[in-house]
C-alpha cells in the first residue's frame, strides 16, 4: 500500500512538473528569452527582454537625429509612440530588402483602389488593395509581428509587422488570422486572410507603411502596377512623411475608411386636378385631402383667385 501511495505522489510530481515545464519553457534567441506558453490565448509567445529596437544602427541615427525619438514594443496599441518626423534633420538611408532574408512579397495581388493621400477631408494613411474575403494576406518583409487582434478604431482585424530597419507594414479589414504576436515572419508567409471588418465597406486590404510610427505613402517603396520594390535603398527624410502633419494628426486609430453612402434623392410626390365647373378651392382642397392656402401656395394664387374650368392645378 505504502508502495502505491509513494508512486501515486511520484507521478503526481512528474506530472505537475511537466505541466509547470510546458507553462515555462524558455528559448533563447538573439532578441532575449522567449518564454513559451501551452495555452491557447495571443500571449502564446512572449518575449521578455525584447524593446522593440531591430537594428541598433538605424536607432542610434534616429537618436543623433533627435534624443526623443522612439520605437517601443506593444502588442496592444496601434501607435507605440509620437514621433515628429519634422525633427529630422539629416536622411536616413535605409535598405529595403535584408541580404540574408527572403525579399519583398506583395501583400495582396489585387488592383490598388484607393491611393494614399488626402481622402473625405482627411487623410487616407495608406493605399487599399482589391480582394475577396478569405483571400491570402502575405508578409511583404520578415520580420516580428507586433500587434495581431481586433482593433476597434476602425482597422477591424489588424496585424502590424515590425521590420528590422524600422519600417512597419500594417494590414487591415482581415476576416482570419494566420499569426500571433511575437511571432518571427518571413516574407511571403501568410499572416491572414482579407476581408471587411472594422470601417470598411467592401472587401479590401488597408496596407500601410510606417517609419518609426509615421505612416508614409506606401508607393515610395513599393511600385504596386510592377509588383515589387521601387529600389533596393530607401532615403528617409522628413519631406518624405506628410508636410505640416502634426504628430497627433497620425494617432486616431484610423477613422479614415467611411465611405459616404449614396445620397437617395426622393423626388416628391405630384399631382394635378383639372378644375370642373362649380368647382371651388375649398372643394378641390377637400377632395384631394389638402388645404386652401396649401394650394394657394403650390399654384401661386390666391384664395379669392377666379379658377378657370380646365385649368390643371397642383394639389401635391
Ligand atoms: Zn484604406
Amino acid at each position: 500500500m505504502q508502495k502505491v501511495v509513494h508512486l501515486l505522489i511520484v507521478c503526481f510530481f512528474a506530472v505537475a512538473s511537466l505541466q509547470a515545464q510546458r507553462a515555462l519553457d524558455t528559448i533563447d534567441t538573439e532578441v532575449g528569452k522567449i518564454v513559451l506558453y501551452s495555452n491557447k490565448t495571443w500571449s502564446f509567445l512572449q518575449v521578455s527582454t525584447f524593446d522593440g529596437i531591430m537594428n541598433p544602427r538605424i536607432h542610434q541615427e534616429m537618436l543623433a537625429q533627435d534624443p526623443s525619438f522612439k520605437h517601443p514594443w506593444s502588442n496592444d496599441v496601434c501607435f507605440t509612440s509620437r514621433n515628429d518626423m519634422s525633427k529630422l534633420k539629416d536622411t536616413i538611408w535605409l535598405c529595403v530588402n535584408n541580404e540574408s532574408d527572403q525579399n519583398f512579397n506583395m501583400p495582396a495581388p489585387g488592383i490598388v483602389t484607393s491611393r494614399y493621400g488626402p481622402r473625405n477631408g482627411r487623410n487616407h494613411n495608406g493605399i487599399d488593395i482589391d480582394l475577396e474575403t478569405g483571400d491570402t494576406v502575405y508578409a511583404a518583409w520578415s520580420g516580428k509581428v507586433r500587434y495581431a487582434k481586433y482593433n476597434d478604431g476602425g482597422f477591424g482585424n489588424l496585424v502590424i509587422i515590425r521590420h528590422p530597419n524600422g519600417l512597419e507594414t500594417l494590414y487591415a479589414h482581415l476576416s482570419k488570422f494566420l499569426v500571433y504576436p511575437d511571432q518571427d515572419i518571413v516574407a511571403g508567409e501568410p499572416i491572414g486572410l482579407g476581408g471587411n471588418t472594422g470601417h470598411s465597406y467592401g472587401s479590401h486590404l488597408h496596407f500601410e507603411v510606417r517609419f518609426y510610427d509615421v505612416p508614409m505613402n506606401p508607393e515610395e517603396v513599393i511600385d504596386f502596377e510592377a509588383k515589387a520594390i521601387k529600389n533596393e535603398n530607401l532615403f528617409v527624410h522628413k519631406g518624405l512623411f506628410r508636410p505640416g502633419a502634426k504628430p497627433s494628426d497620425y494617432y486616431e486609430d484610423h477613422p479614415t475608411e467611411v465611405i459616404q453612402a449614396p445620397v437617395v434623392v426622393r423626388t416628391p410626390q405630384v399631382r394635378y386636378y383639372k378644375v370642373r365647373p362649380g368647382d371651388t378651392l375649398t372643394e378641390i382642397a377637400a377632395r384631394n385631402g389638402t388645404t386652401v392656402s396649401h394650394l394657394c401656395q403650390l399654384n401661386g394664387i390666391k384664395p379669392t383667385s377666379v379658377l378657370q374650368v380646365g385649368r390643371s392645378i397642383r394639389v401635391k
